[in-house]
């Protein structure tokens, strides 16, 4: 089964990621945690990526859409892969349709988890003083709400007129947002 988990920044997608992990054995591909992870080892990609990420502004399709084909290739075992926090554009989602059907795969599913922007704020705010992500101060995380509603909310009626888009409440806490993630994915 391959997933896209998706939503605005803080509506929970690497947490309910992580609890398909666990409950379906499936692989989570995080384009955001691949490029923190380049930036934190300082490589050629790190330093390109770093002030755009900063800034909340998204990084550019072929890094991304790149790391995702490399991150699939170095998984061939795998059951079945989630998405997280890709694709972001209609360029990115065109980009693994075409890497999926190259490999006879598909995607089963897009996971929207639906959270107000009050909300996200909120999450936000606690996530920047847990983790002290650069990105999740205020400002930054207006230019990524903005960067969503614009760039990456376009992608909803593409998979919707592909009949792929479920819709969960994810305003509710994890373990009920990840009972209602189930439940769509076993034909609720
Ligand atoms: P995330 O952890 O998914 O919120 O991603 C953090 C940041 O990494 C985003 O605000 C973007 O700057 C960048 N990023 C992550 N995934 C993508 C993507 N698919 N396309 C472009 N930029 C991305």
């Amino acid at each position: 089964m391959n997933l896209v988990i998706f939503g605005p920044p803080g509506a929970g997608k690497g947490t309910q990621a992580k609890r398909l992990v666990q409950d379906r054995g499936l692989v989570q591909l995080s384009t955001g945690d691949m490029l923190r992870a380049e930036i934190a080892a300082s490589s050629a990609i790190g330093q390109q990526v770093e002030a755009i990420i900063k800034a909340g502004d998204l990084v550019s399709d072929e890094i991304v859409c790149a790391m995702i084909a490399g991150n699939i290739d170095a998984n061939p075992d795998a059951s079945g892969f989630i998405f997280d926090g890709f694709p972001r554009t209609v360029e990115q989602a065109e980009a693994l349709d075409k890497l999926l059907n190259d490999k006879s795969m598909k995607l089963d599913a897009v996971i929207r988890l639906v959270v107000d922007d009050e909300a996200l704020l909120k999450r936000i705010t606690v996530r920047f003083k847990e983790q002290g992500r650069k990105d999740d101060n205020p400002e930054s995380f207006q230019v990524r709400l903005g960067t969503y509603n614009k760039q990456t909310a376009p992608l909803l009626p593409y998979y919707a007129d592909k009949g792929l888009l479920k819709e969960v409440d994810g305003m509710c806490a994890i373990d009920e947002v990840a009972l209602s993630v189930a439940h769509v994915l076993d034909g609720g």
